[in-house]
């Protein structure tokens, strides 16, 4: 499971301004405001969520490897 506090970066599309956001934030509410111009932009919550479980995924097979090379060894 990734750290929810974990702070995703995104450039804003206006000013290229980058904000960060929690994973926690964006999940309850997928929208930005940048600080630098105050455009309110929103994530695309499907994709946020997929990217997420992609992650995820990857971190899950990277431990059973880990776990794969501590029993061969
Ligand atoms: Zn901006």
């Amino acid at each position: 499971m990734l750290d929810r506090n974990f702070q995703i970066p995104f450039p804003c599309p206006k000013c290229q301004n980058e904000i960060k956001e929690t994973i926690a934030r964006l999940e309850a509410n997928p929208t930005l405001t940048c600080p630098g111009c105050n455009t309110s932009f929103g994530v695309d919550a499907e994709q946020f969520r997929r990217g997420l479980q992609e992650v995820e995924q990857s971190l899950a097979k990277l431990s059973n490897e880990v776990i794969r090379i501590d029993i061969k060894l």
